[in-house]
C-alpha cells in the first residue's frame, strides 16, 4: 500500500510536468473508484496548473479556479506517458496536458480516488481535522506529549492516528517505536515527554529516510514503463519476526495490535 514516501515520491515525480500546464482532457475510462469520480471534474479542462502539492497521502493540484484531490487508495499508481499511449488494463482516468503528455492513473483494486474542491481544499470534507505533517514544523514530541495525556490506548495505534498527525503507516510506526525503544503495545498516557521527543525525532527519521530511497528510482518514476518509484527501504523489524534484533540479537516479536501486526523487539523496547 503506498505511505507517505511512496505519495511524496509520486508528488516529486508529476509535479514537474504538470506546473504550468493547461490540462486539456480528463479522460474517464472507468469512474467507479472508492468514491464515484464527479461529473464537476470537467471543470479542469482548459485550465492551467498553478502548483501540486501533498496533505497526508493526498495529492492537491491546484488550478486557477477549483482543483483535483487524488489519493493512491491500497494498490494505486500515477505515471507519466505521452497521451497516445495505449492503455493498460486497471488505468482509469488520464489527466491530458498541453504538453502531450498525461498522467495516467492505474489501480487493480480501485480503491483510489479522484475529486474535485471548489475553494479551499483544506476544507474538504477528506482533509478536515487531519493532524500536522510529519515532517512540519507543527510536529515535535511536545506535541505528541500533550494530545497523549489520559489516553489509555497503544501508542502505536496513538501515532497511526491520523488525527494526531498524519501519514505515519504500520511500517513505519512500527521502525519508528523500535528506534525509540518504546513498546508498541505501551499506553500512549503513560510515556514522558523525553520519550515522545525521541519518537518525534525517529517517525521524522524514518520517513525522510524512505522518502531519500524513493527518490533514487524518481528518474525510472518519471521515464516509467508503469512502476511507480516505490523502494525497498532496509527495515530494522517490520516483517522481521524471529529474526534476531540488529541491537540485541534476540528474535524480533509480532503481535497484533489494533488489528495491525507490529513487529518489536522485547529486550530493546520497553
Ligand atoms: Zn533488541
Amino acid at each position: 500500500m503506498p505511505e507517505l514516501p511512496e505519495v511524496e515520491t509520486t508528488l516529486r515525480g508529476i509535479e514537474p510536468m504538470l506546473s504550468g500546464r493547461r490540462i486539456d482532457a480528463v479522460t474517464v475510462r472507468n469512474a467507479a473508484l472508492r468514491w464515484p469520480i464527479p461529473a464537476e471534474i470537467a471543470r479542469a479542462e482548459g485550465q492551467r496548473v498553478l502548483g501540486c502539492r501533498r496533505r497526508a497521502k493526498y495529492l492537491l493540484v491546484e488550478l486557477e479556479s477549483g482543483g483535483l484531490l487524488m489519493h493512491l487508495g491500497m494498490s494505486g499508481s500515477l505515471r507519466v506517458c505521452d497521451a497516445d499511449d495505449a492503455p493498460r488494463k486497471h488505468d482509469h482516468f488520464d489527466l491530458v496536458l498541453d504538453s502531450g503528455r498525461c498522467i495516467r492513473f492505474n489501480d487493480p483494486r480501485r480503491f483510489g480516488a479522484l475529486l474535485w474542491w471548489e475553494a479551499n481544499p483544506e476544507d474538504h470534507v477528506l482533509l478536515h481535522g487531519l493532524g500536522p505533517e510529519p515532517l512540519s514544523g507543527q510536529f515535535s514530541g511536545g506535541h505528541l506529549w500533550r494530545l497523549s495525556r489520559g489516553r489509555k490506548g497503544a501508542v502505536k495505534n496513538f501515532v497511526m492516528d491520523g488525527h494526531v498527525v498524519v501519514g505515519v503507516g504500520n511500517i513505519y510506526a512500527s521502525e519508528a517505536l523500535f528506534m525509540a525503544g518504546i513498546h508498541p503495545a505501551r499506553p500512549a498516557g503513560r510515556i514522558a515527554a523525553a520519550r515522545y521527543d525521541a519518537l518525534a525525532a525517529a517517525i521524522r527519521d524514518v520517513l525522510e529516510r524512505a522518502i531519500r530511497h524513493g527518490g533514487t528510482t524518481l528518474r525510472d518514476f518519471v521515464n516509467s514503463e508503469g512502476n511507480p518509484g516505490y523502494f525497498a527501504q532496509e527495515l530494522l523489524v517490520y516483517e522481521r519476526e524471529g529474526n534476531p534484533c540488529f541491537q540485541c540479537s534476540v528474535p524480533i516479536r509480532r503481535r497484533v495490535i489494533g488489528q495491525r501486526s507490529s513487529y518489536f523487539c522485547p529486550r530493546c523496547q520497553r
